[in-house]
C-alpha cells in the first residue's frame, strides 16, 4: 500500500515509527475518524490504542458494538511530533488516503471525532461545540454518507461535562445508524462548498432524538 512508504510530509515521515493507516471491519456500517496517531498508536501501528481508544471502546460497548465491528481511521496517518496539531499542508497531503478509505469501506455513518475530522469532512470551519450530535448528509469522494460529529474522546477524558455530552451523543448513534441510507448524490463539485451550519437546538436533558439537518446544500467536498 502506497501510504506505508509515504513521504509527502517530510517531517512526519522522518519522525514516525509507523504509518497508522486504520483498522477494523473494512465493510463496516460505522466509521470513526480521529485526528492523528499519538505515541502509542505510532509504536503499535494501530489507531486509538491508548487511553482515548479505551474510552472509545467502552462507549461502543455501551451501545452494543465492538471495536471489531467498526472501522477506525484518522485525518493524519502519521504522528505529529510531540502530539502537536496537524498542519494544514499535512491535512492536504493526507486527505486523499482518507477519501479512498471512505470509498472502500462505504460506511452508512461516519463519526468525526473532534474538530479536525469534523471541519475537514463537513467542509466548514464550524467547531465541534456547535455541530456535535447532529447528523448531516455529505458526499466524500464518490460516497454519500451521514456525518455524525461528536467530541474527541481525548477531550472527554479531562472534562466531565464533555464526557457527559459525548456519552449522550453516543447513545443517539444507534438511531443515526437506523436512518435510511442517504440518496447518492448524482454529481459532486470539484471545490469544497462551505455551508453555514444553523445554530444547534438545545437538547432536552437525556434526549436521544436525532434531529437531522436538511439534505445537503453541499453536493460534495472534493
Ligand atoms: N487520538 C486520535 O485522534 N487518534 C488516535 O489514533 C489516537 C488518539
Amino acid at each position: 500500500m502506497e501510504a506505508r512508504e509515504c513521504t509527502r510530509c517530510a517531517e512526519l515521515a522522518a519522525t514516525r515509527t509507523s504509518v497508522v493507516f486504520g483498522a477494523g471491519n473494512a465493510d463496516a456500517d460505522l466509521m470513526f475518524v480521529g485526528e492523528a496517531p499519538g505515541a502509542n498508536e505510532d509504536l503499535q501501528g494501530l489507531p486509538f490504542v491508548g487511553a482515548a481508544g479505551k474510552l472509545l471502546e467502552k462507549l461502543l460497548g455501551e451501545i452494543g458494538l465492538s471495536r471489531a465491528e467498526v472501522f477506525i481511521a484518522n485525518v493524519l496517518k502519521c504522528r505529529p511530533p510531540g502530539n502537536r496539531d496537524p498542519r494544514p499542508g499535512e491535512i492536504d497531503n493526507c486527505t486523499p488516503y482518507l477519501i479512498r478509505q471512505v470509498e472502500l469501506v462505504q460506511p452508512r455513518v461516519i463519526c468525526t471525532l473532534g474538530n479536525f475530522a469534523t471541519k475537514l469532512l463537513r467542509g466548514d470551519p464550524a467547531g465541534i461545540t456547535r455541530v456535535h450530535g447532529r447528523p448531516e448528509v455529505r458526499t466524500i469522494g464518490a460516497h454519500t454518507t451521514r456525518l455524525y460529529p461528536i467530541y474527541h474522546p481525548a477531550a472527554a477524558l479531562y472534562t466531565p461535562r464533555t464526557m457527559e455530552t459525548l456519552r449522550e451523543d453516543f447513545l443517539a448513534l444507534p438511531g443515526v445508524l437506523g436512518l435510511p441510507p442517504p440518496a447518492p448524490s448524482p454529481a459532486f463539485a470539484d471545490a469544497p462548498v462551505a455551508v453555514e451550519a444553523p445554530e444547534p437546538a438545545e437538547p432536552e436533558p437525556g434526549a436521544v432524538a436525532v434531529p437531522e439537518q436538511p439534505e445537503p446544500e453541499q453536493l460534495g467536498l472534493f
